[in-house]
């Protein structure tokens, strides 16, 4: 039968013989060291996943070397997970330690599990997209750098799921991350009439701006833009270059927080602005790493064994982290403005 070209194949053909043979029977897990899953069936099979982590833009040839080892201790599996990170699946027990020490002896890290930080989900930034306000790789790289004593041990609280997008688009899921750096523009568009009357379909032009700043100007074939309306998402550049949402200096980044996806111990959350603005300091964004830094310090300082940073932050109310971590709140931090004229909170159930 000939194979056409209709998408990939089923995943169930990649997975490794002990996972088809053991599939939907796995029992427990385990975390026996830092980056070590321990993953037990009904049967009594025995899987380790050993977590390395990446900084997600890699060269062929960093493929390649991570396939040979793959081939060595794994029968060639190995899988590379949403958030950067590549797994080792090893079957043979007695494969598992002489895999770590040529992990170590290559300069790989392996951590990224149980109460880690594990390795931040980012998206495409200044290499590959078109409206990013900051970059996410290099951004990443910096903290991560900084971070790296939380990566291959467990001494946080609990887990600490970080995520970066570099627009309001939040193509990294940004939103319900324990800590999100988001990318924000803080100017409007600027409009090219020459770009946009020589090459833009005006129509889609208006339809892609999501609050409605955009109208037609037929008498000069271009747009007009209500900068009162407009948000600075930048989703009308993706639709026009006429429409240069760049500016070095305003463009930046915004931390969120207390978000996650888990309904473990606690309803599911979506992450909350804490710090509106800081400047884009390539190549190594010291301002960004250092308030990162000082929220992780507090959350380890304050926080109850197993309680994610917004638990945490709601145990103790958002009036006390603001206070704790001294940022200056405004009303225009959070998203519930009728509370914000007098509390930090976003619900009528106050803890003083
Ligand atoms: Fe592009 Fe925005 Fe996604 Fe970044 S977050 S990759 S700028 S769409
Ligand atoms: Fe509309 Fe966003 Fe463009 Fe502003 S930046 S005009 S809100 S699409």
């Amino acid at each position: 039968m000939a194979v056409l070209d209709q998408g990939p194949p089923h995943y169930k053909k990649m997975l490794p013989p002990i996972v088809q043979e053991n599939y939907g029977q796995w029992k427990y897990h385990e975390i026996p060291s830092p980056g070590v899953l321990k993953h037990v069936a009904e049967s009594g099979a025995t899987l380790y996943s050993v977590r390395v982590g990446t900084p997600r833009l890699v060269s062929i040839d960093f493929i390649r070397d991570v396939c040979v080892i793959a081939d060595e201790y794994c029968d060639g599996f190995l899988r590379w997970t949403t958030r950067n990170n590549i797994e080792f699946l090893v079957s043979d027990e007695a494969k598992l330690n002489p895999l770590l020490e040529k992990l170590e002896a290559e300069g790989l890290s392996v951590g990224g599990t149980g109460r880690s930080i594990s390795n931040i989900v980012h998206t495409q930034g200044w290499v590959h997209c078109h409206t990013p306000a900051t970059d996410a790789s290099g951004v990443v790289k910096a903290v991560m750098d900084d971070l790296y004593e939380y990566f291959n041990t467990m001494k946080l609280p609990a887990k600490l799921k970080m995520g970066l997008a570099c627009c309001l688009n939040m193509c990294g899921a940004a939103h319900c991350s324990d800590i999100a750096i988001v990318g924000v523009h803080r100017t409007p568009p600027r409009i090219n009439h020459d770009v946009i009357r020589k090459g833009t379909e005006i129509p889609s032009l208006v339809a892609s701006c999501p609050t409605g700043a955009i109208r037609p100007d037929p008498k000069n074939k271009s747009v007009i833009v209500n900068e009162d309306k407009c948000m600075y998402c930048g989703n009308c550049y993706t639709m026009s270059p006429g429409m240069e949402i760049y500016d070095p200096k305003n463009d930046g980044i915004a931390i969120l927080i207390g978000g996650k996806t888990s309904n473990a111990r606690s309803a599911p959350s979506f992450s909350r602005m804490v710090i509106p603005f800081l400047p884009n300091t390539a190549p190594r964004w010291p301002e960004t790493t250092e308030a990162i830094r000082k929220i992780i310090e507090l959350w380890i300082a304050n926080a109850r064994k197993g309680e994610r940073v917004g638990e945490w932050v709601e145990r103790i109310g958002w009036e006390k982290f603001f206070s704790l971590a001294e940022l200056p709140f405004s009303d225009m931090l959070i998203d519930d403005y009728i509370f914000s004229r007098e509390t930090f909170r976003t619900s009528a159930s106050f803890k003083y």
